[in-house]
């Protein structure tokens, strides 16, 4: 194995340079991960803009690879070692709390950022931390004893693994978030890699109508959405949704809404209100606006509307997207649109973000690419 790893670390702002890191020694509860594919989401984008932390960071947090070196304890603690072929959550858990009893990582103290500085979390976390290698935009991953992995089989492609962190939030939030289920009716709006990963979690579940919702710049997306089992997409520059919502559900509102749109303000919020059935019908928001003046709380209440968070996913979402990659149901390879090396990922990055082209749905930096 080479002395050293190379790693894209971001240096500052909306900057990345390649540098070297001597491969760590694996202590015997850890473990080192050779990188395969590394997905990239719009959190990416805005992480690489405007950094929450100033430290350097090797950023990606949606890892997939082969563990190549494991400790004793590590491989007694995980039952996984050398050769393993897995997927690594972003969170690295603290196995005390109760939402790490829940397999609820997400939600663990301990993995955030936000109220901990100490915290580990891939893609996150500073290079300067002990063992360096905390993101996988690196040839190499480090593995403490307490990351949270899954194993991937092989019958799951390079590209389908790239995009089990989207499909994992589709089984999320749509199924265990908002309920979607036997004859659910559904408004999707935005197109994008989690859009169009709702649209196959939906289906799955048995969604009696999907409705999904973009702009004129979508027009392959919502192509895409089709192919994988909307019944319904609505261009909202040439059509009104909530017009086409209503029809399609005899005039009733559909049962569920997922705001799966980036940086569209308040109005997916306000739309999905209205389109939403008279009657206790639920809301999957995103949350990215820190206000909402005028927010309509009196209908809202009328209608009796639960709104929920888009928050990441459990443990079980992820065991539950690998295997419908692995079913092959779904054409979900269709979604991997870009890929890049290591030398590119500030344009990988960029691509996530509209700035190279239009036709873009996933990217994967794919860290051994020449
Ligand atoms: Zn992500
Ligand atoms: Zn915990």
């Amino acid at each position: 194995m080479a002395e050293t790893v190379l790693a894209a670390v971001r240096t500052a702002p909306g900057t990345t340079e390649l540098c070297e890191f001597a491969m760590p020694d694996v202590p015997d509860d850890g473990a080192l991960l050779k990188m395969e594919v590394a997905g990239i989401c719009g959190t990416d984008v805005k992480m690489y803009a405007h950094p929450v932390i100033e430290a350097p960071v090797i950023m990606g947090h949606e890892n997939v690879g082969t563990i190549v070196r494991a400790g004793r304890a590590f491989v007694e603690r995980q039952g996984l070692g050398e050769g393993d072929r897995v997927f690594v959550e972003h969170y690295v858990a603290c196995y005390q709390c109760e939402w790490c009893r829940l397999g609820e990582y997400r939600h663990c103290e301990a993995t955030d950022w936000r109220t901990n500085p100490n915290a580990r979390r891939y893609g996150y976390t500073s290079c300067e931390h002990p063992y360096h290698l905390w993101g996988g935009f690196a040839q190499y991953l480090y593995l403490p004893w307490n990351c949270v992995i899954h194993k991937v089989p092989d019958v799951v492609t390079q590209e389908e693994a790239g995009i089990i962190t989207p499909l994992s939030n589709g089984v999320e939030w749509a199924l265990n978030d908002a309920g979607v289920g036997f004859m659910s009716t559904v408004l999707i709006q935005g197109p994008g890699q989690q859009g169009l990963s709702q649209v196959v979690a939906c289906r799955q579940a048995g969604a009696a109508l999907i409705v999904v919702t973009g702009t004129g710049r979508d027009a392959t997306r919502l192509e895409l959405a089709k192919r994988l089992g909307a019944d319904r997409t609505v261009n909202v520059d040439e059509e009104d949704a909530l017009n086409a919502a209503l029809e399609l559900t005899g005039g009733k509102g559909v049962d569920v809404v997922l705001d799966c749109t980036a940086a569209a303000g308040t109005a997916p919020v306000l739309l999905g209100i209205e389109a939403l059935k008279r009657r206790a019908g639920t809301l999957l928001v995103q949350g990215e606006l820190a206000k909402f003046p005028d927010f309509p709380l009196k209908l809202l209440t009328e209608k009796a509307i639960t709104i929920k968070s888009a928050r990441g996913h459990s443990f079980r979402a992820v065991e539950l997207a690998i295997e419908l990659l692995a079913s092959k149901r779904f054409p979900l390879h269709l979604l991997s649109t870009h890929e890049y090396g290591l030398e590119d990922v500030d344009t990988a990055i960029r691509a996530v973000g509209g700035e190279v082209d239009e036709s873009v749905v996933h990217v994967s930096l794919l860290p051994w690419r020449a």
